[in-house]
């Protein structure tokens, strides 16, 4: 692309973020706070990625992530430095359940052992596994899946109606394909560190009583969009342009990097010493011409599940209890939905008085095929399921919305060593360079925002 200088309206900052969504908005925030010049190149109208909050007849939702866990430090943090800009919302206590579909009904996924022991999601025998799980010996293998790793320490019923639809909530993905060490890395260093999960988790606990944050979950008040619009109004929105496209990124050499993007038709430049990437990676080699593409063929192969998001909207909820945080459906059970949330359960005024929000998920690793069907098809193998597994008798949502996400969420599989070894010598050979995102150090809106402050904190202390 060429861009006539006369046309072109030049800028400078001390870093260049390319990507708006939380990951780049929260590293855009702490590097402002610090006193630097950044300025976002944001490909979409607006700023927050695939975070979004949407109203409409009494029903707030939302599109993308519903809540995340207060998991670290970090992301404490940073809701305490934009308070009263946005408020967290806890969700409630009252409805933290987690259901689990199986032989045509929902059942409780328990929450300790004594629960593990009487559940009938397990078979007798993997309960005596699980009781055993503190004396098994530990893995040796550091690229064992995680359906592997389970199957070794608690059982294939566990691993099938436990960890199956945990994982189908989490990445939409297949524990057969990833691999623990970077999906779940601290369920592996549990087994690394402690030689059991069980006997880890309770040692833990009571080493590290005072340090550990609650994981509770979490959304904002009134939406996560709240979120986006508190960063947005810390940064301030002339340090960040939105619809830009045609971005891309040059090396200077000593001299760092310069940007080109066209907005609203006209051409705009920026350079800095410093530009850190959020995007996802199959965009990346676009976004860098200037670099051998083969220099990133180990990050670009990661691969994406993808996931259509349904949203539903009923006035008057005549289903069944749903005082719970959602259902979760192991792919044993060979459903059409990976499972469903209920956020007008557990967030405030998500529905009107009487009414339900719920948002239902389909496809990723196991059924792309489904990001291709057409929202008919899709809103009638909703109803289908949705009819039957919540006992409803009449089916009138007055809300009904189809969302789809070609690149939902990376799967952290066997190439992910190789990707992590890319990235580390893509940044070493161009210093300067930052590659952030979830394209490594986790899927999580938690994991955004601790790998955000990691690097700020980096950024700042190399001025
Ligand atoms: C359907 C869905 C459900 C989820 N559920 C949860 C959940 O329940 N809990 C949880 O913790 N996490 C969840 N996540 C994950 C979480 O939302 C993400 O990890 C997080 O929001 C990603 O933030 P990000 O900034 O890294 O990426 P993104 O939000 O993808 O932001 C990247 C930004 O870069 C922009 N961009 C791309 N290319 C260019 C370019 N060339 N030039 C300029 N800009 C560009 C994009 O437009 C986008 O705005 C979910 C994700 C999805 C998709």
């Amino acid at each position: 692309m060429s861009h006539k200088p006369d046309n072109l309206t030049r800028h400078k900052a001390q870093v260049i973020i390319v990507g708006a969504g939380l990951t780049g908005l929260t590293l855009a925030y702490y590097l402002r706070k610090s006193g630097l010049k950044v300025l976002v190149f944001e490909k979409q109208e607006r700023a927050g990625g695939v975070i979004r909050t949407l109203r409409e007849n009494g029903f707030v939702y939302e599109t993308g992530p519903n809540t995340g866990i207060l998991g670290n430090p970090q992301v404490i943090q940073l809701f305490s430095d934009l308070w009263p800009d946005c408020t967290l919302e806890i969700a409630d206590e009252k409805a933290k359940k987690r259901l689990i579909w199986k032989d045509g009904r929902w059942h409780c996924l328990p929450s300790g052992l004594l629960e593990a022991v009487r559940t009938p999601l397990f078979t007798f025998g993997d309960k005596f596994r699980i009781l055993g799980e503190p004396l098994r010996r530990k893995g040796q293998d550091p690229m064992e899946s995680l359906s592997g790793l389970v199957k070794r320490r608690m059982g294939k019923s566990f691993l099938e109606y436990a960890v199956d639809p945990f994982i189908s909530g989490i990445y939409a993905g297949d524990p057969d394909r990833l691999i623990t060490r970077f999906a779940l890395p601290k369920l592996y260093k549990l087994e690394q560190t402690y030689g059991s999960f069980i006997g880890g988790a309770l040692k833990k606990k009571i080493l590290e009583k005072e340090q550990t944050p609650a994981r509770e979950v979490f959304s904002v008040a009134g939406g996560l969009e709240n979120l986006v619009l508190a960063l947005e109004k810390s940064i301030g929105q002339e340090h960040i342009i939105c619809g830009a496209t045609q971005t891309s990124v040059e090396t200077l050499g000593r001299e760092g990097y310069r940007i080109y993007a066209t907005v609203n038709g006209s051409d705009h430049m920026a350079e800095a010493p410093v530009l850190i990437s959020t995007i996802g990676s199959y965009a990346l080699p676009d976004l860098f011409p200037s670099i051998p593409r083969e220099e990133f063929n180990a990050i670009a192969s990661l691969e994406y599940a993808r996931v259509v998001q349904v949203v539903l909207g009923f006035r008057h909820w005549t289903g069944a209890n749903i005082k719970a945080f959602g259902g979760l459906v192991p792919s044993r059970e060979q459903r059409h939905i990976l499972g469903v949330l209920f956020p007008s359960s557990f967030l405030s005024d998500r529905a009107p008085e009487g009414g339900a929000l719920l948002n239902v998920f389909l496809g990723g690793m196991r059924h792309p095929e489904y990001y291709d069907l057409g929202d008919d098809q899709i809103l009638e193998m909703v109803k289908v399921e949705v009819m039957d597994m919540m006992r409803m008798p009449d089916y009138d949502p007055e809300l009904e919305k189809v969302f789809r996400y070609r690149h939902a969420i990376p799967q952290y599989m066997a190439d992910s060593e190789s990707r992590i070894k890319a990235i580390g010598r893509l940044q070493e050979n161009y210093p300067g360079l930052i590659l952030a995102g979830n394209i490594h150090e986790g899927i999580g809106m938690a994991d955004r925002v601790a790998q955000a402050v990691r690097i700020a904190e980096a950024v700042v202390d190399s001025q």
